[in-house]
């Protein structure tokens, strides 16, 4: 059997966790929401390489702090598509897992497509998106609004098919 990314039922949970929250509005409270799943944010200047780290067994994530902002955004919440998700392996188990996102070395490339998938609907959701684009329609203002980089605005917009 091929195994495929469940891109429906990742966008489905990510809209679920929304609700669990009552996020209704740019931007995704990113780090409220880890902290409300019981995770610890640990923030460090590794080398550029090390996106995040999930240690399970102390339900801590570990941001690079010598990333941009919105790249901290992106690493947290594609570790909470992990969790969320459910992903498991072997390292991940052990407690331990190195990621480095969208091409993590020790997640498979289908759990890292999907924790990517998460992360993007996460923070630039479909009925939020929508709903702001009535009333502002340029990219990099709504990049600022959603606290997100102007690439992720525009693949969330094209996506979404709302680039005219
Ligand atoms: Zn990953």
């Amino acid at each position: 059997m091929e195994e495929q990314a469940r891109i429906g039922f990742v966008r489905e949970m990510a809209r679920k966790v929304l609700k669990k929250y009552g996020v209704t509005l740019p931007a995704t409270p990113v780090e409220d929401i880890a902290k409300g799943e019981g995770f610890n944010l640990v923030y460090r200047a590794w080398p550029n390489r090390v996106g995040a780290l999930l240690l399970r067994t102390g339900k801590t994530i570990g941001v690079n702090s010598s990333h941009h902002p919105h790249r901290q955004r992106f690493s947290i919440t594609h570790e909470l598509g992990h969790y969320f998700l459910n992903h498991r392996q072997d390292d991940y188990e052990k407690g331990i897992t190195l990621d480095n996102p969208p091409a993590g070395d020790d997640f498979s490339k289908i759990q890292n497509t999907e924790a990517h998938e998460f992360a993007s609907e996460l923070l630039v959701s479909l009925p939020i998106i929508k709903e702001a684009y009535k009333t502002v329609k340029d990219a990099k203002a709504l990049a600022e609004m959603f606290n997100v980089s102007p690439e992720v605005m525009f693949i969330a917009l094209e996506k979404h098919k709302l680039l005219k």
